[in-house]
């Protein structure tokens, strides 16, 4: 007869991966349902900042992909140009990040991985939803999706000159578009859109279009597909659920909108408390650290929102308040401070 494992974890995304690479070193039986199939991509704008690399790197490593140094905000011809604090960021194609995870997790002493499986119910002693946006969990555990509702696109492209060692983030009136290195020559473009405003071919239109890309895209070639995904930002109140012995992890346990560039790092970060909840049983705890950090995220991501609600209001900002820059990215970046706590 086989034995029943200790962890059942839903989704082997960046979340499930993790979390199942942790359990299993600390010596639980896991096993780590996922749906699809690897390598998959997953529209997502590919950075991971520095607190996220450090987290990989404290739990397992990170993959080969380009070192990001910085980011590079534009609007209306203003250019502001910020630096980590501390550390480097990752681009890293999802196919590869997500494949490369969930290697590991495969590898790791007791944890058993059923690939291509959706979850039927048959469940550990503990039970995680790490299935994302759009969790099967939350009918028990109902999310909010943020408003104004977002759209996301994402794609990679040959084609684009002067990406280097910077994501560059444009503004435009009804959102952001992306630009950072993706290695072997290729860029990730992304884009996040009011939904009002959204068209299909809108991250084409806007490489075509926007001062400071519209003259660098030399034959816009696309290697990948168009992925696209909504709602982007989702507030889920309840993460743990004592009785079930339920608990969320990543997005199934909310996410900022990506505006923060947060959410892989969010994930990953996270990770430690997780892992500790379900090895010592103190569930509330997770849930009272996690929801304080998701509340964090969510707060600077409302504030981004409100800066670049226009490509005017972000021109302002960026030319009569570049100092500032640095600061919202140390916030970012510093999961421990929180400046923009409400008085
Ligand atoms: C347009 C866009 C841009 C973004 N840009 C960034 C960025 O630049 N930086 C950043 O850090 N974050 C970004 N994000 C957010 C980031 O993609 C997520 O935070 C991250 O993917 C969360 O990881 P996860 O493991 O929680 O969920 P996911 O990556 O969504 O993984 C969930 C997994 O669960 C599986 N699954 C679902 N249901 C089941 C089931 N019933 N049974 C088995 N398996 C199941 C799915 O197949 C999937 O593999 C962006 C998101 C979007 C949409």
């Amino acid at each position: 007869m086989t034995r029943q494992p200790d962890v059942t974890i839903v989704g082997g995304g960046p979340a499930g991966s993790s979390l199942a690479i942790a359990l299993g070193r600390a010596g639980a039986r896991v096993v780590l349902y996922e749906k699809a199939t690897f390598p998959r991509l997953k529209p997502c704008g590919e950075g991971l900042l520095p607190h996220g690399v450090a987290a990989l790197e404290r739990l397992i490593g990170v993959p080969d992909a380009p070192r990001v140094r910085g980011l590079r905000f534009s609007a209306g011809g203003e250019t502001v140009d910020v630096d980590f604090p501390a550390g480097t960021g990752l681009v890293v194609r999802r196919d590869r990040l997500d494949t490369w995870l969930f290697t590991q997790a495969r590898e790791t002493a007791g944890v058993d991985v059923r690939v291509g499986t959706e979850f039927c119910g048959e469940r550990g002693r503990v039970l995680v939803g790490a299935d994302g946006t759009r969790s099967r969990f939350h009918r028990l555990l109902p999310a909010i999706p943020d408003r104004p509702r977002r759209v996301g696109l994402s794609t990679h492209v040959r084609g684009i000159a002067g990406v280097k060692d910077r994501v560059e983030v444009f503004f435009h009136d009804h959102g952001e578009i992306y630009v950072a290195p993706a290695g072997d020559g290729e860029t990730l473009v992304a884009g996040l859109f009011d939904y009002r405003h959204f068209r299909r071919d809108g991250l084409r239109h806007l490489l075509g279009t926007l001062p400071g890309l519209r003259d660098r895209v030399e034959g816009f070639e696309q290697t990948t597909p168009m992925l696209a995904s909504a709602p982007l930002g989702l507030r889920v109140p309840r993460i743990v659920d004592h009785e079930r012995q339920l608990l969320l992890a990543g997005d199934a346990a909310g996410c900022p909108d990506p505006i923060t560039g947060d959410g892989m790092a969010l994930a990953l970060s996270s990770t430690e408390l997780a892992a500790d909840a379900i090895l010592t049983g103190r569930l509330g705890q997770y849930q009272s650290r996690r929801l304080a950090r998701g509340r964090r995220a969510r707060r600077l991501g409302r504030l981004m929102l409100w800066l670049s609600r226009t490509e005017r209001r972000a021109a302002w900002f960026l030319r009569d308040f570049s100092g500032v820059v640095p600061l919202l990215l140390e916030v970012a970046l510093e999961p421990g401070a929180d400046p923009l706590r409400a008085k």
